[in-house]
């Protein structure tokens, strides 16, 4: 698979130092904690490309892996850390707001969530600013080998339910970047985005 080349580029800190907004990418985001780099590091087969956090919220910039020419995968700071105090939170919802909205690049977004608490109140948020712009989103419910078979696919309907009242531009799938289980599922979605 193509991901397995991903390497690090840059990392911003603000919108301005983004790359030129030439080519294709597709975004990571979810809350701190929810298995966001663990998940892109499973996708793109390289244990450590991004760094998992023993201390979340830590990390607010934006990443930049390159899979390809002009081909990206961008790894958003996690939101929603509760010792983060409420002005940089609020500037960093602003800021992912503004990336959604503005992006030209920006074809897909994918949403970690704990398939063991999905749809927190800013998953929710970042539903609805995805959809007031179109931009398709496919969530991971994350760390399903946390829960048994029945109660893991019983959530997976259950938010799939909820995104289909929502919009057509969402999808969702169980993800475990312990167990391995999801990848090849992932990366589909992603060949998708970075075809179209
Ligand atoms: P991030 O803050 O969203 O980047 O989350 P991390 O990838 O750093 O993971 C947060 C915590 O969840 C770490 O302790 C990981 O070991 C754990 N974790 C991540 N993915 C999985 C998974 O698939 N299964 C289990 N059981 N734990 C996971």
């Amino acid at each position: 698979h193509r991901y397995r080349k991903a390497e690090f580029i840059c990392s911003a800190h603000t919108l301005k130092q983004l790359p030129d907004d030439i080519g294709v990418e597709v975004a990571f985001a979810g809350r701190s904690n929810a298995g966001k780099s663990s998940a892109i590091n499973a996708i793109v087969d390289q244990s450590r490309l991004a760094r998992t956090s023993k201390t979340p919220g830590r990390t607010q910039q934006i990443v930049f892996f390159k899979i390809a020419e002009r081909q990206y995968l961008v790894d958003l700071p996690g939101y929603g850390y509760a010792k983060v105090p409420l002005d940089i939170k609020k500037h960093w919802q602003n800021t992912l707001q503004r990336y959604l909205n503005n992006r030209q690049s920006l074809k897909g977004l994918m949403l970690m969530m704990d398939i063991r608490h999905p749809l927190m109140e800013f998953d929710r948020q970042m539903l609805i600013w995805s959809q007031q712009c179109a931009m398709p989103v496919h969530i991971l419910l994350t760390k399903s080998d946390k829960l048994s078979h029945n109660q893991a696919s019983a959530t997976l309907h259950k938010v799939r339910a909820y995104l289909n009242t929502l919009s057509p531009h969402l999808s969702v799938q169980l993800f475990s970047a312990l167990k391995r289980m999801g990848i090849d599922e992932a990366r589909a979605q992603l060949d998708e985005w970075f075809a179209a």
